[in-house]
């Protein structure tokens, strides 16, 4: 049979938002583009699905940094989407609430510092001094890290890097309660006792400067990008999985996909998981030892999500999230056993489609590892290859459901009454549709131990092949987004980027 040959200037492996943003750049420079995604939707993380009526993320429900003054919409308004994207900003008196079993207090993040503190400052009027600090070492972080400022240079402080988050709460305040409302919401980084301070910082600061939701789901972001890769030229072939990269005399080729059509590229960006990446590429160029390293990486934590589709007119849309835990030491949340998970959980309410006061589905988010799966980890199930797993793993979720309404009841006494009907999904699901070994939630695991180890270059030995992603740099729309960026820097040049980037906004200021 003959196989057919196509050339490209650029092939992107998976269509996560790291490819799509390095798509839409490298595109907007006048390079024909082809991003490859295994899926049926593109978006890798954003994906969405519908049930009932009613759009749900998988994994997106708030984005930080959007607000015009904002590193994140000055990217986004460069890649020419920002004015299409249909988003709503969040409570500013409390677009996140921290709470915990035993205590009836609710704990709300305002946003903006000023917001922030007063917010806090009323709950804890004895801690003004460690908040005003806390305040401070977040946005002095940030501003040390000239990427996250739309800045050339390195950052002008490492210490960041070395100090795990957990201790730096602990030497803040000897208020446990204030230690555990600050770092309330580290399931948005996984946070464990490993966690670095500059990865809390970046996250949570994002999310204070300005926090949204993104309308009728956040696959609005990727399709956006998509029709503009195609405007200029590029392509997306989805259904088609990369199943080798290929080298030759140290310089890859071309990729072979499922269907053993290859396809041929100056240029290779890799958008999935580096050990992944590496299991694709067979060259003596990448190093044994280099190999081991990235294989022995730890991933993230998985999860376990709830989809509730609501009863009409039950629970009024308030516009925040909630992040609930059944013991004060909020690091401990993912040791749990299967007696007590879960631990915690975090609930997004989905932006009524309706243009309702009323909320019509809410997600809720709970950790699970991969090993509680590991029973059916020879099944495999997406919209591409249906197979509804057997009858005791659907017992297993159901369950799993049940536990965590019953965790969410304690808060939320009517919520029983209030679900029409709901849906999940478990570590499974995201390692069949992420292409992952466990459906870890945020790629590799950041340690501020062993900070260079579990940081990972953009660059590999085969000079021509390029990673990007969650894995490098740093998860989240935010963190992918401005991996994106050391991507495409490393090939069209870092400054003429961020000059680009400043251009633009300065012409549409
Ligand atoms: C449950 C959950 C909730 C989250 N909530 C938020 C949030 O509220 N806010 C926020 O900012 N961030 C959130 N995140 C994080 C954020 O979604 C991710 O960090 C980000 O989307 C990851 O993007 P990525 O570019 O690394 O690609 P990924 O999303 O990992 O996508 C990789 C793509 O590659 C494809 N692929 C894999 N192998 C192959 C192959 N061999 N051939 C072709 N294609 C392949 C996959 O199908 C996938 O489409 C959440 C993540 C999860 C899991």
């Amino acid at each position: 049979m003959e196989i057919s040959k196509k050339h490209f200037d650029v092939v992107i492996i998976g269509s996560g938002l790291g490819g799509m943003v390095c798509g839409t750049i490298l595109s907007k420079e006048g390079k024909r583009v082809c991003i490859i995604e295994k899926n049926e939707q593109i978006g890798g993380s954003l994906q969405t699905f519908r049930r009932e009526g009613v759009t749900f993320d998988t994994g997106v429900h708030y984005i930080g940094g959007l607000s015009k003054e904002n590193s994140l919409y000055k990217i986004f308004n460069y890649l020419g989407i920002m004015e299409r994207l249909e988003t709503v900003r969040m409570d500013e008196e409390g677009f996140d609430m921290v709470f915990f079993k035993e205590d009836a207090e609710e704990y709300a993040y305002g946003m903006g510092y000023e917001n922030f503190k007063r917010i806090l400052i009323s709950k804890f009027p004895e801690e003004e001094i460690a908040i005003e600090k806390y305040c401070m070492d977040m946005q002095r972080i940030c501003d040390s890290i000239p990427l996250y400022n739309l800045r050339e240079g390195e950052p002008e402080d490492m210490s960041p890097l070395t100090i795990g988050a957990k201790d730096y709460f602990e030497k803040l305040t000897a208020n446990k309660k204030l230690q555990n409302v600050l770092a309330g919401t580290n399931l948005l980084y996984a946070g464990t006792e490993k966690t670095p301070l500059y990865v809390h910082a970046l996250v949570v600061n994002s999310y204070i400067e300005s926090a949204y939701k993104i309308k009728n789901g956040g696959d609005q972001i990727v399709k956006l990008m998509a029709r503009i890769i195609k405007e200029n030229g590029g392509e997306i072939l989805r259904k088609n999985e990369v199943k080798s990269i290929d080298v030759e005399n140290g310089i890859a080729k071309s990729v072979t996909l499922s269907n053993r059509e290859k396809i041929e590229a100056e240029l290779f960006i890799s958008n999935i998981h580096p050990a992944k990446t590496l299991e694709l590429t067979e060259t003596d160029a990448i190093r044994p030892a280099y190999r081991n390293r990235i294989n022995s990486l730890e991933n993230s934590i998985s999860t376990f999500v709830l989809y509730l589709i609501l009863k009409p007119n039950t629970i009024p849309f308030r516009n925040r999230n909630y992040y609930y835990f059944n013991q004060e030491n909020v690091w401990e949340s993912a040791n749990h056993t299967n007696d007590n998970w879960p631990m915690m959980y975090a609930m997004f309410e989905e932006v009524p489609e309706k243009q309702n006061e009323f909320a019509e589905a809410i997600t809720v988010m709970t950790y699970m590892r991969f090993e509680e799966v590991e029973k059916w980890k020879d099944t495999f199930h997406t919209t591409l290859e249906e197979n509804n797993r057997n009858e005791e793993y659907q017992v297993f979720k159901k369950q799993k459901a049940e536990k965590l309404l019953d965790t969410i009841a304690i808060k939320f006494p009517n919520i029983r009454e209030c679900v029409q009907s709901y849906y999940t999904s478990s570590p499974l699901s995201y390692r069949d549709y992420m292409g992952t070994d466990d459906g870890n939630m945020y790629g590799i695991v950041k340690d501020f131990n062993e900070p260079v180890k579990t940081m990972i270059s953009v660059k590999t030995k085969v000079p021509n092949l390029l990673l990007t992603g969650q894995n490098v740099n740093l998860h989240g729309v935010l963190g992918v987004t401005e991996s994106a960026l050391v991507t495409c820097g490393a090939i069209v040049g870092k400054e003429y980027l961020l000059n680009k980037i400043l251009e633009a906004n300065a012409q549409t200021a």
